[in-house]
C-alpha cells in the first residue's frame, strides 16, 4: 500500500464520477507544477502569488460550482475534491478560490442584477478580475448583525462609510462585495477598486496564511450609484448565504491540508529510526497514526456525505456547521499530531506539516469559530439559543 493511498484508506473516492475524479487529478496535477515547487518560498516571505490567478481561471476552479456567465458548472463534488486538492498544498490559495468563487461571484451570481452578471462574473472566472467580501469589522467579528459600516441614500446615489478588517483579497481586489447597514436592513454593495474614498491596507505580521492577501477595507464618504447595490436580498440572509457556499468549500479543503501532514508523517516514520528501527515500528507512533487514518478518512466521508446532500439541494446550515466544526477541528489534531511525529523536523519549512498547522489556526477562526459552529448545533439539538 503506497502512502497516498493510505490517505484514503476506506477508498472513499471510489464514489466520485468520472467528472470529479478528472477534476480531482487535474487540479492535482496543476498544484504539484505550479504551486508546490514555491510554495515554501512564498509562504517564509508572505506573498501571494497573484500571477496565478490567470492560470487558476484557465483550470476552471473560479466559481466552479455556478452556472453561465463563464462558470463552469461543476457538482458541488466536484467543487469539494478540487478544494481538497488546492488546500493540500495550502489553505491560502484554497482561501483565494473560496472567497472568489464562493463569497464575491457567488452573490453577484445569486443577487445581483443581469448588468452586475455580465460587468463581472466571466472576467471572475478567468481570474482577469478578483474579488473580496467585506463582512467582518474591527468590532464585529462573530456577531457581524452588529456591523457599523452603513450606507444612506443622497438622491439617487448611496454613501458608505465604515471599515472592514481580516478581509480575504482585499489589497488584490478589483471589486469589493461589502455588506453595510441601511434603513432597510443589511445589504450588498459592489464597491470597484479606485472608487474615491475607498482604500485597503494589507495586514502583515501574520504568522498563519502567509501565502494569503489579507487586508483591512476603509471606506470613507464612498459615493456609489443606484445600481452598486446588489438587488436580490435585503438582511443578514445575504452574507449568510455565501457564508454557507464558503463553510462547504472548507469542509472538503481541509481534508487535503489534513491528508499532507498524514503522509508526510506516515513516510517520516517509516525512514527515520531510533533506538535501532523505524519510529513507524513503535506502538505510539502506531498509535497516533492510526488515529489520524481514521479522522481523515471519518472527515473525508463527512466531506463527501456532505457534497452529496449539497447536489440533492437538501443541504442545512446545521449540517454544513457540523462539517466545518469535526474537519477544521480533527484536521489540526492531525497537523499537530504530525508535527511531534516528525520531531524537531516538524518545526522546519523544510516540511510543509508545521505550514498547514498554522493556517489551519485561522481555519479555525474564519467563516464562523469553532465555538460558534458549535453554539449553532446546540440551538439545532436543544432549540435554545445560546448566542443571541
Ligand atoms: P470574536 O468574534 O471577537 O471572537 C473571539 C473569541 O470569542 C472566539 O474564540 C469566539 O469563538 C469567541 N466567541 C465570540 N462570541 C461567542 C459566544 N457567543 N459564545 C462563545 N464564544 C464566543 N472576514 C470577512 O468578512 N471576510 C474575509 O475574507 C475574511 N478573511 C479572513 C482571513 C483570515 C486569515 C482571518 C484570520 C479572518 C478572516 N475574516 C474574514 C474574519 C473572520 O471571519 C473573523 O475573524 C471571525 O468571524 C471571528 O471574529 P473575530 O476575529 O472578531 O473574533
Amino acid at each position: 500500500r503506497t502512502t497516498a493511498r493510505a490517505g484514503d484508506l476506506l477508498d472513499v473516492d471510489r464514489a466520485l464520477g468520472d467528472e470529479e475524479r478528472l477534476i480531482a487529478e487535474t487540479v492535482r496535477r496543476f498544484v504539484g507544477e505550479h504551486v508546490l515547487p514555491e510554495i515554501e518560498g512564498w509562504y517564509e516571505r508572505g506573498v501571494f502569488p497573484r500571477e496565478l490567478v490567470p492560470e487558476l481561471g484557465r483550470l476552471g476552479v473560479l466559481g466552479m460550482h455556478l452556472t453561465g456567465h463563464g462558470c463552469a458548472g461543476a457538482s458541488a463534488v466536484g467543487y469539494g475534491v478540487a478544494c481538497r486538492e488546492l488546500e493540500a498544498a495550502d489553505s491560502g490559495l484554497r482561501s483565494f478560490v473560496s472567497v472568489q468563487g464562493s463569497l464575491a461571484m457567488f452573490p453577484i451570481w445569486r443577487y445581483g442584477s443581469e448588468e452586475q452578471k455580465r460587468r463581472w462574473l466571466p472576467g471572475m472566472a478567468a481570474g482577469e478580475l478578483v474579488g473580496c467580501f467585506g463582512l467582518t469589522e474591527p468590532d464585529s467579528g462573530s456577531d457581524p448583525a452588529s456591523m457599523r459600516t452603513s450606507a444612506r441614500r443622497d438622491g439617487r446615489d448611496w454613501v458608505l462609510n465604515g471599515r472592514k478588517m481580516w478581509i480575504t483579497n482585499g489589497g488584490l481586489a478589483d471589486v469589493a462585495v461589502v455588506w453595510a447597514r441601511t434603513d432597510d436592513g443589511v445589504r450588498g454593495f459592489l464597491v470597484p477598486r479606485g472608487t474615491p474614498g475607498f482604500t485597503t491596507r494589507d495586514i502583515h505580521r501574520k504568522m498563519s496564511m502567509r501565502a494569503s492577501v489579507t487586508s483591512e477595507l476603509v471606506l470613507d464618504d464612498v459615493r456609489l450609484p443606484e445600481d452598486a447595490v446588489l438587488p436580490g436580498v435585503v438582511g443578514m440572509r445575504g452574507p449568510l448565504s455565501c457564508l454557507d457556499e464558503a463553510r462547504f468549500g472548507i469542509v472538503w479543503g481541509v481534508v487535503g491540508a489534513a491528508r499532507t501532514c498524514f503522509e508526510t508523517a506516515l513516510s517520516y516514520a517509516r525512514t527515520r529510526e531510533q533506538f535501532g528501527r523505524p519510529i513507524a515500528g513503535f506502538q505510539l507512533t502506531q498509535q497516533k497514526l492510526v488515529d489520524m487514518a481514521v479522522e481523515l478518512n471519518k472527515a473525508a466521508l463527512l466531506a463527501h456525505h456532505l457534497g452529496q446532500l449539497k447536489d440533492a439541494g437538501a443541504l442545512t446550515p446545521e449540517q454544513i456547521s457540523f462539517g466545518k466544526l469535526n474537519n477544521v477541528r480533527e484536521a489540526l489534531r492531525i497537523a499537530r499530531t504530525a508535527r511531534t511525529v516528525l520531531g524537531a523536523n516538524g518545526i522546519s519549512s523544510e516540511y510543509p506539516v508545521m505550514r498547514h498547522a498554522n493556517n489551519l489556526e485561522s481555519v479555525l477562526t474564519y467563516e464562523g469559530t469553532n465555538e460558534v459552529h458549535t453554539l449553532v448545533l446546540g440551538h439545532a439539538l436543544t432549540g435554545l439559543r445560546a448566542f443571541q
